[in-house]
């Protein structure tokens, strides 16, 4: 299978490995959106958020705390950023991956919405609600 990610678990391309368990792994990414981004994937190919089973959800976020404590630790950031991509055009490499990005003053990273606070009126979250609650598995 032609994945970058693929690649990184079976050796054919190199990283800068962090962490490492039976079903995860953890490494720099290569652009260090800010120093010690980091990513985190499944050993399994999984290609996004839709596709993640509950097991491996688990296996992923069960590291993220241990990971995100030694960012801390180590660089002082002000904050950390975690960041899931899923689906063109947002997710570029189709592996299931979470960023975890340390933030710095003036670091120049945007990760933000826009605030919508008071332009929707009751009715609008009453349809968005019964929206979402109505495609979930119960
Ligand atoms: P996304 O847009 O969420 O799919 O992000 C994919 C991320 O993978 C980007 O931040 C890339 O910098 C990162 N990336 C791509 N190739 C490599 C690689 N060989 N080693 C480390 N990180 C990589
Ligand atoms: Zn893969």
């Amino acid at each position: 299978m032609d994945c970058i990610f693929c690649k990184i678990l079976n050796g054919e391309i190199p990283s800068y490995k962090l962490y490492e368990d039976d079903n995860v792994l953890a490494f720099l990414d290569i652009t260090q959106g800010t120093k010690g981004h980091t990513l985190i994937i499944p050993k399994n190919h999984v290609k996004n958020v839709y596709e993640l089973d509950k097991k491996t959800a688990e296996d992923i976020f069960r590291v993220v705390p241990n990971i995100a404590n030694a960012l801390k630790k180590a660089f002082n950031p002000i904050g950390l950023n975690i960041v899931n991509n899923n689906d063109k055009p947002l997710q570029s490499v189709f592996h299931f991956h979470i960023h975890l990005i340390p933030r710095y003053e003036e670091d120049g990273a945007i990760i933000s919405t826009i605030n919508n606070y008071g332009k929707f009126d009751n009715e609008y979250f009453n349809e968005l609600t019964l929206k979402i609650k109505e495609n979930l598995n119960k």
